[in-house]
């Protein structure tokens, strides 16, 4: 099984995947957990690039577009694919949604432009299911800002774009998620508990998943 976690900056992902991760081993699967942009030595040089080089220059919208398929490309080739294969489960944060949110809706690429890349680097490749956890964007700030984000890249992020670019990308989550059968919105601004119990509960009963 392929699941993928999305959502804005602070609403828990990496947290909520840990604990998902635990429970599937608990009850005897094989899990993997990775993330986008990243999870392989080559997506993760990308993700570097991504999130550091506009220190030195601008990055233009479609280069970040075009890196975030190409770390994608690399990502499913050489780890989500094979485990896949192997019958392993596959945790992921971050997936296609994040690009459709975030360079679609909040850069404004164009979203026919970004489908024909998803064809193009995944066919028709695609999450079993996908949880999104959604709160407003100022939500995520405080928490990230709380949380100081050891890495600093997502307090960094607050300095770089403007609240309203959160807002859409957050509207283009919902709009996926309308769409697709395949998504399961959590209130992610519920305490992180409450979160977790939620995203459980669609694994633990069955039939839910
Ligand atoms: O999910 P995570 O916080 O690790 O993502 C790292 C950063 O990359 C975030 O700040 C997110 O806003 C950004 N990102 C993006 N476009 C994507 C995926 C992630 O701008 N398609």
């Amino acid at each position: 099984r392929f699941i993928t976690f999305e959502g804005g900056e602070g609403v828990g992902k990496s947290t909520n995947i840990q604990a998902l991760a635990e429970y599937l081993r608990s009850i005897g699967k094989t899990v993997i957990v990775t993330r986008e942009p990243g999870g392989t030595p080559i997506a993760e040089k990308i993700r570097n690039d991504l999130l550091k080089a506009h220190h030195e220059e601008p990055m233009a919208p479609m280069a970040e577009l075009l890196l975030m398929f190409a770390a994608r490309a690399q990502h499913v080739d050489a780890v989500i694919r094979p485990a896949l294969e192997r019958g392993d489960w596959v945790l992921c944060d971050r997936f296609t949604d994040s690009t459709i949110a975030y360079q679609g809706y909040g850069r404004g690429l164009s979203l026919s432009t970004i489908e024909q890349l998803k064809t193009m680097a995944q066919g028709d490749f695609s999450p079993d299911h996908t949880i999104l956890l959604d709160a407003p964007a100022s939500v995520g700030m405080t928490r990230a800002r709380a949380r100081g984000e050891e890495l600093n890249e997502e307090t960094d992020r607050f300095e770089t774009e403007e609240m309203a670019f959160f807002e859409r990308a957050r509207e283009g989550f919902l709009a996926l998620a309308r769409s697709e059968s395949r998504f399961h919105i959590v209130d992610a601004s519920q305490s992180l508990d409450d979160v977790t119990k939620q995203v459980l509960a669609l694994f633990e009963i069955e039939g839910n998943i």
